[in-house]
């Protein structure tokens, strides 16, 4: 299970986690929807452990282990994995070269590269992603889209157990959502993996279905539904019922 506790988490003498808690049970898929900016990237970023933000108060556990200040590879080895809202490009690294030496960091044994390529080439069939980007740079020459299919690759070969995307369908036609949908819907089948999506959109999760919608606002989770949670701030956006602690607070 993956659980945070009354975190309080600053950036730049800026408070934008406040008292913020969840709880995501295996197996679960749970959204977080809120305004621009109101601090949904931070909060995935934070998990990871980025240096940026200053953690002033609170607990972040995964499995029972406290992963709050843990160096990020540490969090990563632990299963959790964050697919980021702008995949950064890495000169002078490949996906396999990266991948390969995860892998055998992870798993501590060498590997079968028989089975390894084989296993890049499914998920690229799968993903519908060219398979030259397996020799590529990372995210090297790659559009948005194409960023956030080799970030699924990387994931089709880690094999996280906690999977948070952040925005995970900006930057994709309606095609490539469909692909990258299935691709997530396949792997949670298949894993029994937990899932934390931030999105905006509706569609998303039309496709992949949440077992529970959340939404961010002055710094903690105000309102917890299902899915029509998601339908209701489509339609009427995220003003109609939904607390905004800073709109209440100027
Ligand atoms: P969201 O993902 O919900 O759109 P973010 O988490 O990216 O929002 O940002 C939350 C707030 O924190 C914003 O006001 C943003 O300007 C600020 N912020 C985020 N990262 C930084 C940073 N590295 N330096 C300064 N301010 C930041
Ligand atoms: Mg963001």
């Amino acid at each position: 299970m993956f659980k945070i506790s009354n975190l309080t988490a600053y950036i730049e003498s800026k408070k934008i986690l406040d008292d913020f808690s969840l709880e995501v049970n295996d197996g679960e898929i749970h959204a977080i929807m809120g305004k621009n900016g109101i601090g949904k990237s931070t909060l995935c970023k934070i998990i990871l452990n980025d240096p940026h933000y200053e953690i002033k108060a609170g607990h972040i556990t995964y499995n029972n282990e406290s992963i709050l200040g843990k160096p990020t590879y540490e969090i990563a080895k632990a299963g959790i994995m964050l697919v980021n809202q702008n995949p950064i490009s890495i000169e002078g690294v490949t996906n396999m070269e990266v991948l390969r030496t995860a892998l055998r960091e992870k798993n501590e044994e060498n590997i079968n590269i028989f089975k390894f390529n084989k296993e890049m080439e499914e998920a690229c069939q799968k993903l519908e992603l060219d398979p030259k980007f397996i020799h590529k740079d990372i995210n090297v020459g790659a559009s948005g889209g194409e960023r956030k299919k080799i970030e699924l690759l990387h994931i089709a070969i880690l094999k996280p157990s906690f999977l948070i995307l952040d925005e995970i369908d900006s930057g994709l036609d309606v095609d490539a959502l469909k692909v990258v949908s299935n691709f997530i819907n396949e792997y949670h089948k298949q894993t029994g993996c937990s899932i934390l999506i931030i999105t905006h959109h509706k569609q998303l999760l039309d496709y992949i279905k949440p077992n529970y919608v959340h939404i961010l606002s002055g710094g903690k989770i105000t309102k917890t539904g299902d899915y029509h949670l998601a339908e209701e701030i489509e339609s009427l956006g995220f003003r109609s019922n939904i607390i905004d602690e800073d709109e209440k607070s100027e």
